[in-house]
């Protein structure tokens, strides 16, 4: 395979990157072509998009520049609900080749039709992620993402094999024999959601397994769910390979919207296919880079089922400042926030990774954790629960006493919330195959 080089950096460049340096006066003009496409195939194919832009008296030829992107009404993921399963395909059944679904909110699951050209424009998104982190046709690629209506793992699958890596399509559970053929295969790449890696270490611990010695791991791709700067280094210290970030949602195509570059700037996004802006979440009002807001993607080229300014509840800032990695596709910083894991402890609001942060800043924490909200009567109970290592739990109360008093001190120096932490053995708090759900709120349970 031949290798092209960016002009300005001398790095080698897998042959699916070349896009990601693409001058940016030439991507604006990619960009504008394309949207304005979309929008006159999105407005004669999708009646709710057609109805909204009629009330709102904009029609696609209104679209001059990309500026004009905000003249577009927004939509939601209550559209595809409403709509529910198929009422925003734009595609004819003959064009339509799968269906990949994500959860509702309230039961249904939403449906996404995807056309070949669609299943091509997501595989070339996980490709760049691949690439960006190194990974080669060498390489042997355990997808442990679950297959199915998820788009884990067909997304990483499709992906890989467009690298040209050997794939393993082993798909979620059965922690034991992923141990077994990691091991055994001496697979070098491995993709899943953060906290089902973090189960697979935890086995393989039990057994008594040095990820470090035993295995041949050189690159993880962690996504689907938000994880923390101090939970990449803990995956790190486990297991010696280099964790990578990949972003995605199965509305705008699934993982490998973007991805994170050797510099850890943020997400490079892959903003030749999904354009993306930031908006004041409460008056929707479009936000410069750098200021933080609701995370809002248009696909401007996807067939199936076109998204126009898509909210995804994703809370983030695009960075004003430009990679020193010399791509020209602009960052976005880490997911670690999604609007609707957002809970309200006593008057306050608190994202899961707050308290993730505040936890794996003390040496002696695992990164497995359950944040509890009880009703109290007047003040709600918030309480953390956290495992500690092995070496830590032992009969010494005044140990155990200072070590929750230093938890408590992290938390709240990051939340500004007092919680009742209570520490937990190894082993004892729930683990998860796909996304964990780390926030238990007994006030909301029926
Ligand atoms: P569901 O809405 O059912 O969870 P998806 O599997 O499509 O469906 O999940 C997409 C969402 O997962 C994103 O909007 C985002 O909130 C979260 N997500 C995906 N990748 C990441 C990531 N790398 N970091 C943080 N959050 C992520
Ligand atoms: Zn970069």
């Amino acid at each position: 395979m031949s290798f092209t080089f960016a002009t300005d950096n001398a790095i080698p460049v897998h042959p699916v990157s070349a896009l990601d340096y693409i001058p940016r006066e030439k991507l604006r003009e990619i960009q504008l072509h394309r949207l304005q496409n979309i929008v006159r195939y999105a407005y004669e194919r999708q009646r709710l998009f057609r109805r909204r832009c009629d009330e709102l008296g904009v029609r696609p030829e209104h679209i001059k520049t990309l500026k004009d992107i905000r003249l577009l009404p927004f939509s939601k993921k209550v559209d595809l609900r409403d709509e529910y399963p198929t009422g925003l395909q734009a595609a004819p059944n003959e064009e339509v080749v799968r269906y990949q679904c994500s959860s509702g909110t309230t039961g249904k699951p939403i449906v996404i039709p995807n056309t070949m050209n669609d299943i091509k424009v997501w595989q070339q998104g996980v490709m760049r992620c691949l690439a960006m982190g190194g990974v080669s046709a060498n390489d042997i690629v355990q997808v442990a993402y679950g297959y199915g209506l998820f788009t884990g793992g067909l997304g990483l699958h499709y992906g890989a094999e467009g690298i040209g890596c050997a794939v393993l399509p082993i798909s979620g559970g059965n922690t034991d024999r992923q141990i077994m053929l990691m091991r055994d295969l001496g697979v070098t790449t491995i993709c899943c959601t953060p906290s089902y890696f973090l189960h697979i270490i935890d086995e393989g611990h039990k057994k008594g397994i040095d990820f470090r010695k035993e295995m041949k791991l050189k690159h993880g791709f962690f996504g689907a769910e938000p994880w923390t700067e101090e939970m990449r280094s803990k995956i790190e210290e486990y297991t010696g390979l280099v964790a990578h970030d990949i972003y995605g949602l199965t509305e705008i195509a699934g993982p490998g919207v973007g991805g994170d570059c050797e510099h850890r700037t943020g997400l490079h996004i892959f903003e030749d296919h999904f354009y993306p802006e930031i908006i004041d979440p409460e008056t929707l009002e479009p936000l410069p880079d750098g200021e933080y807001g609701e995370l809002v993607f248009t696909t401007l080229d996807r067939t199936g089922c076109p998204m126009i300014r898509y909210r995804t509840r994703d809370l983030t800032r695009i960075n004003p400042e430009p990679c020193p990695c010399g791509r020209t596709i602009r960052t976005i910083q880490r997911i670690n926030a999604r609007s609707d894991d957002m809970i309200i402890v006593h008057g306050v609001n608190l994202f899961p990774s707050q308290v993730e942060s505040g936890l794996l800043s003390i040496p002696e924490v695992m990164p497995h954790y359950q944040i509890v909200v009880t009703p109290t009567g007047a003040l709600d109970m918030l309480e953390i629960k956290v495992e500690i290592t092995p070496e830590n739990f032992s009969d010494d109360m005044r140990h155990l006493e200072d070590l929750r008093k230093r938890i408590g001190a992290a938390v709240k120096s990051i939340t500004g919330l007092t919680a009742t932490i209570t520490l937990c053995e190894p082993h004892t708090l729930p683990r998860s195959e796909g996304k964990i759900r780390r926030v238990v709120d007994l006030r909301v349970q029926k």
